[in-house]
């Protein structure tokens, strides 16, 4: 399998939450896209394991993702081991993606945080070639932050205006999270409060570039410009 896009988050949900358009736009561009979730989510309030597995591949077919896999490192407890770093390595020589999409470095959850530097370092490691695990070397072209749950103002965004809908029902996909119920019902907003949130984010981060809803990213990497013409910005 060689994908074009692989993204990878700490939980089942954060993919959909902060750069589920971007999936859904590139698999409607043709693109090969994947999903990489590094627990299985057995911490949350609501739902068991099993049902949030099954939520996270109708959300996955929701978002016309090719591939979609779920480690078992324990929910709350992402760390940046060698032996996790390994494992990622591997889906990344499986997988061969071209782009590699990680949560940004900075979050309020720390496993956000650790997946940011797992995810990278295990790139790297992917691309030696005297790393011994499984299948050829690969290292990405390109990583990519997505940075929807950090105040941070980001590179570019990508306008999701057509994919809105869809990746909204991605999300609510999964039900035992987000559907009204008693479990949790003091730390979780009511389902018609999540719509309205997403969307107040989606709206903003369309604004800074003129579309109406979009998705944040923050490469670190400066960009390398031929033609001054062809900028892909809004107008002034
Ligand atoms: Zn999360």
């Amino acid at each position: 399998m060689t994908l074009d896009i692989l993204a990878i988050a700490a939980h089942r949900d954060d993919v959909e939450q902060t750069c589920g358009g971007t999936l859904l736009k590139a698999a409607q561009q043709g693109r090969q896209t994947g999903i990489l979730d590094l627990t299985q989510g057995e911490m949350g309030t609501r739902g068991s394991v099993n049902d949030r597995a099954n939520e996270a591949a109708e959300a996955a077919r929701i978002l016309q993702a090719e591939y979609r896999r779920a480690f078992d490192i324990p929910d709350g407890r992402v760390e940046n081991t060698w032996e996790n770093r390994l494992k990622v390595a591997r889906i990344i020589r499986e997988t061969r993606p071209r782009v590699v999409i990680l949560p940004y470095w900075q979050a309020r959850h720390p496993d956000h945080a650790t997946a940011a530097t797992l995810g990278y370092e295990a790139c790297f490691l992917a691309g030696l070639k005297k790393l011994d695990i499984l299948g050829d070397p690969h290292r990405p072209f390109k990583i990519v932050y997505a940075s929807l749950y950090h105040d941070i103002r980001p590179t570019f965004v990508v306008d999701i205006t057509a994919q809105f809908e869809q990746r909204l029902q991605s999300l609510f996909a999964y039900k035992s999270q987000y559907e009204d119920q008693a479990a949790g019902v003091k730390d979780f907003p009511a389902h018609a409060e999540i719509r309205q949130r997403i969307e107040t984010m989606a709206r903003f981060y369309g604004m800074l570039a003129g579309v109406e809803y979009a998705e944040p990213f923050v490469q670190k990497e400066v960009g390398l410009v031929d033609d001054l013409l062809m900028i892909p910005v809004k107008s002034i």
